[in-house]
């Protein structure tokens, strides 16, 4: 996976989520956008798998890109391999997990996002077994 050094510069070219709902009156809407800004740091309650650009707005410091949406970064005039997950990988894995007083939950990972059938990540939208061992 390609890392990056908090603060340098990226160009980072996304899907735009609107584009899909353009209408007859709309049609100006581009189906890419390019945003430009120091990378940051994933901070520890995104839950998301996300490139963070600092925009230098106060109300506004940061704009988290979900890598699911990224097709193309650039480092300067240098284009950089688009860590995974990409735009393109639609790939769903599931495996079980052994929970506590017998209980079986199923993680499944979408586009890099997991989500957990037991009752703990209906609630908080996070959980033990999110990263635990599946079972061999
Ligand atoms: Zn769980």
């Amino acid at each position: 996976m390609t890392s990056f050094q908090p603060g340098e510069t990226l160009s980072v070219k996304c899907k735009n989520s609107i584009f899909s709902m353009r209408n007859g009156y709309c049609t100006f809407v581009p189906e890419f956008e390019t945003f430009t800004g120091a990378y940051m740091t994933s901070p520890g309650w995104q839950k998301i798998q996300a490139i963070n650009l600092a925009t230098g707005d106060a109300f506004f410091p940061m704009r988290a890109l979900a890598m699911t949406d990224v097709v193309e970064i650039r480092r300067g005039s240098e284009i950089v391999p688009v860590p995974l997950p990409m735009a393109s990988d639609h790939s769903v894995k599931t495996w079980t997990i052994s929970g506590s007083k017998n209980q079986v939950y199923t993680i499944t990972e979408e586009n890099g996002r997991r989500t957990c059938t037991c009752l703990g990540f209906n609630f908080r939208r996070a959980c033990k077994h999110i990263d635990a061992r599946p079972i061999q």
